[in-house]
């Protein structure tokens, strides 16, 4: 286990993964029953963009700093609504701390829920999860696991509210790790077939990207949506990332439709960058 999240928080990658979660979350608020978030690879909860880790890579300069902070052109209205949860829960993380912080999904989460509402957030790296341990120290909502993420998914299913996100994001520093996700998908859908799942995955490979997304058709999920960003087609480093969604909320294709576009222009570093969100199995 080598991946530390600490060298790429606050990526492109995670601008799109966390703004799609933040709207899933809020349009789950929409309704008064509470709901149960699961993190199945949930990270350290909050990285210091200060860090050595985060300033030797300096992804986030072109991910999040783009968006908010002190060199970033102000958000367009219509944008700006679709992102305020998002970017409200940075703001009250930063507060008024030394440095620059962002959120990581568990911390993300919270800030967000409700009193009702609960979060499971599981990380098996020992250090990553003390650190997780003091973020959520305190807040009754949150629960932290340290088993590997896959069990959890089958453990944890179905949560007791029957209504839920399960985030699914694990760090693709093993080979098999597409194959392991459509077959973690599942098993986590038999158990649970009405949450919403959504599962990051770079894409680095097309055609292994393709075929993965082919095999999640084939298997029979209806209401499954791919939604991808790409900042450049240079073919250097990272530069294209996707999330799965099952079961999206009905609003949220045509925020997608508004906001995608919105982040390409402003992430791109480079010819080539694009959106898309794709139908794979419509409802
Ligand atoms: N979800 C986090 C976020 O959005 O802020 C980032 C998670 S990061 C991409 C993946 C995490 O999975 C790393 O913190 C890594 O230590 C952890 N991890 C690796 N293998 C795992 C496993 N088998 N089970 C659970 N967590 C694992």
């Amino acid at each position: 286990m080598n991946y530390r999240h600490a060298f790429h928080a606050g990526n492109f990658a995670d601008v799109l993964k966390h703004a799609v979660l933040a709207l899933v979350i809020e349009h789950l608020k929409l309704k008064p029953t509470p709901f149960r978030v699961i993190d199945t690879h949930a990270g350290a909860g909050v990285y210091d963009l200060g860090s050595d880790e985060a300033t030797r890579t300096g992804e986030w300069r072109e991910g999040i700093g783009r968006l908010i902070g002190p060199d970033a052109d102000p958000l367009p209205d219509e944008v700006g609504r679709l992102l305020s949860a998002y970017v409200a829960a940075i703001e009250r993380v930063r507060g008024n701390a030394p440095g620059m912080l962002y959120p990581g999904s568990p911390r993300l989460v919270l800030e967000l829920m409700r009193a009702s509402d609960r979060l499971i957030a599981n990380e098996l790296h020992p250090e990553d999860r003390a650190q997780l341990e003091v973020v959520l120290r305190g807040d009754r909502r949150a629960k932290v696991l340290g088993i590997d993420g896959w069990q959890a998914l089958r453990a944890l299913l179905p949560p007791r509210e029957r209504r839920g996100v399960i985030l699914i994001d694990p760090p693709f520093e093993e080979t098999g790790e597409l194959e392991r996700l459509a077959q973690g998908l599942a098993a986590a859908v038999d158990r649970f077939a009405t949450g919403t799942y959504l599962l990051w995955y770079p894409i680095k490979n097309a055609g292994a990207v393709a075929t993965f997304k082919q095999r999640l058709a084939q298997a029979g999920h209806d209401k499954l949506m791919a939604v991808e960003l790409r900042v450049s087609a240079s073919g250097e480093r990272l530069e294209a990332a996707g999330l799965i969604v099952l079961n999206p909320p009905f609003r949220l294709e045509a925020e997608l439709a508004e906001l995608l576009p919105f982040l390409v222009e402003r992430l791109a570093t480079g010819p080539g960058a694009s959106s898309s969100v794709t139908w794979l199995r419509p409802g």
